[in-house]
């Protein structure tokens, strides 16, 4: 299966998937790569945290 994560929707790079070991709720985080943008979130799993990704983008490109 192979998850497409959308560009960041504020400024159009590319996210990374981040893991979060310590964090049990939300193990995984989609977070975008520039560093001067804070666009990320969380998931209980790798695919949760595709999904919530992709689906903000979406909701900012609606707006
Ligand atoms: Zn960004």
């Amino acid at each position: 299966m192979n998850e497409v994560l959308k560009l960041c929707p504020f400024c159009g790079e590319k996210p990374m998937i981040i893991s979060l070991p310590d964090n049990h709720l939300h193990s995984f985080a989609v977070g975008c790569q520039n560093e001067k943008c804070n666009a990320r979130v969380s998931g209980a799993t790798m695919e949760d945290a595709i999904d919530v990704w992709n689906e903000r983008v979406t909701d900012e490109a609606t707006n």
